[in-house]
């Protein structure tokens, strides 16, 4: 979402005559788009903004956009008087005002729904993979997520723009769509005639674009993975053999405290009818250890999970208490050093399903999306179907975006390959 994010806000600069720098010293504004999910992200904006504050030249906009500048307030002025505007993430659309009138405060943190979508200028060129939003803000009130805050509540976006975009973004150059949502898959329109659209409406729409070969969407609940969303990945072939459909913890104890759906046989359940319909689906999750009250059982739960689903290219992170979340308040906190060790442990355990996985994938063929050039410039990344990491060295040829790729090595981390001409 903040790529996504990051990608207007430079779009929108840039039509009104401005030009990326990587070096703050020259910039005549400097933006850093934040994230408030867990409390190190936060710091770490304030640390640099402490280092950009001296570094940048006299005169030079500095300012904060996104989920921090929306829990920050008027606050971040007091924290650091040099700047000068601050926008939350349902309002950077009002940037161009700080070029206008360079002279002020701007502070803006309303939670203004749908309204950016409309104000902001259509882009005119599309990365090879192009973030869709398909809704705001989420209602599911997780207790440990600051998002329902930051974010909002709720909002679909009209099937109709949401469209629009995507038909922009082929015509443009995206070879690839991921929708974007904080509960991506509980996407619901109705338009003006009382017809509802679904998520599974979008990727259907979507896959009759011909310059679009890939489909996917981040981020999934549960319990909102519906029969015709499921159905769809037998059906559609573009729809990547892969889905991010975040656990948090293996736990029903736990996720009854989290708020989260806890009938894990229910969620196994799921993951049997994606393989039945796509029998080479792949799943990751997010995991959060370390929340309050969670015991050594407890955590063995989320291990055991792990190993049974095994899920490939997950994330996990420590519990970090948020502000505005009844989860910093819950009793029985745990310590820093518990987390630590069960982080390492649950690290160990998704990295061996990862490493599992990658050399499961040596020997195959697969058709994988160009995504740059590695540090050396010697060789190409590609991202596979699951989105694994694949380097290939570079031909002496042009190639295309797409590739077909044997893979012939693999480590943890990422596949290498040989371009099939
Ligand atoms: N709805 C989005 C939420 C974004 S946050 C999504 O599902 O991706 C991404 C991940 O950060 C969450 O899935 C969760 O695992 C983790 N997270 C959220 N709040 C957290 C907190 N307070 N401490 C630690 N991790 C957290």
């Amino acid at each position: 979402m903040n790529v996504y994010d990051g990608q207007r806000i430079a779009a929108m600069l840039e039509k009104h005559g401005l030009v990326q720098t990587d070096n703050v010293e020259d910039a005549d504004i400097i933006i850093l788009n934040t994230c408030a999910v867990r409390a190190k992200a936060t710091d770490k904006v304030y640390s640099a903004l402490g280092r950009i504050r001296r570094a940048k030249k006299d005169g030079a906009l500095l300012g904060i956009v996104g989920c921090v500048a929306r829990e920050s307030g008027a606050d971040a002025f007091k924290r650091i008087p040099e700047l000068n505007f601050v926008l939350g993430p349902q309002s950077y659309h009002k940037l161009p005002e700080i070029l206008k009138n360079p002279d002020t405060k701007l502070l803006n943190i309303d939670m203004s729904g749908l309204e950016k979508f409309d104000e902001l200028p259509q882009m005119t060129k599309s990365p090879l993979v192009a973030y869709i939003p398909i809704q705001e803000g989420c209602n599911h009130c997780c207790t440990y997520c600051i998002v329902p805050y930051t974010r909002g509540r709720e909002l679909s976006r009209p099937f109709k723009d949401v469209i629009n975009d995507t038909i922009n973004a082929a015509k443009t150059g995206a070879i690839e769509i991921c929708f974007l949502g904080q509960n991506v898959n509980g996407y619901k329109y109705t338009d003006e005639k009382g017809k509802l659209y679904k998520l599974s409406d979008l990727i259907r729409e979507t896959a009759k674009l011909p310059e679009i070969h890939r489909i996917r969407f981040t981020s999934s609940y549960p319990t909102e993975m519906s029969d015709d969303l499921i159905e769809i990945f037998g059906q559609e072939p573009k729809l990547l053999p892969f889905l991010n459909m975040p656990i948090q913890s293996g736990s029903p104890r736990i996720l009854k405290k989290m708020n989260r759906p806890d009938d894990i046989d229910a969620y196994k359940a799921i993951v049997k009818k994606l393989k039945s319909v796509r029998p080479n689906i792949q799943i990751s999750s997010d995991f959060i250890v370390g929340f309050p009250d969670e015991n050594d059982e407890d955590f063995e739960q989320t291990l055991q999970i792990a190993r049974e689903i095994k899920y490939i290219n997950s994330y996990s992170f420590k519990y970090s208490p948020r502000p505005h979340t009844a989860a910093a308040l819950m009793g029985n906190q745990i310590s820093e050093q518990i987390k630590s060790v069960r982080l390492q442990r649950l690290d160990l355990q998704l990295n061996e399903n990862q490493r599992e996985f990658n050399t499961s994938c040596i020997e195959q063929e697969m058709v994988c999306l160009f995504e740059g050039n590695d540090k050396t410039g010697k060789h190409l990344v590609f991202r596979t179907p699951y989105m694994q990491q694949c380097i290939v060295d570079k031909p002496d040829y042009e190639i295309t975006p797409l590739q077909k790729i044997k893979i012939t090595d693999a480590n943890k981390s990422c596949l290498r390959g040989e371009i099939i001409k």
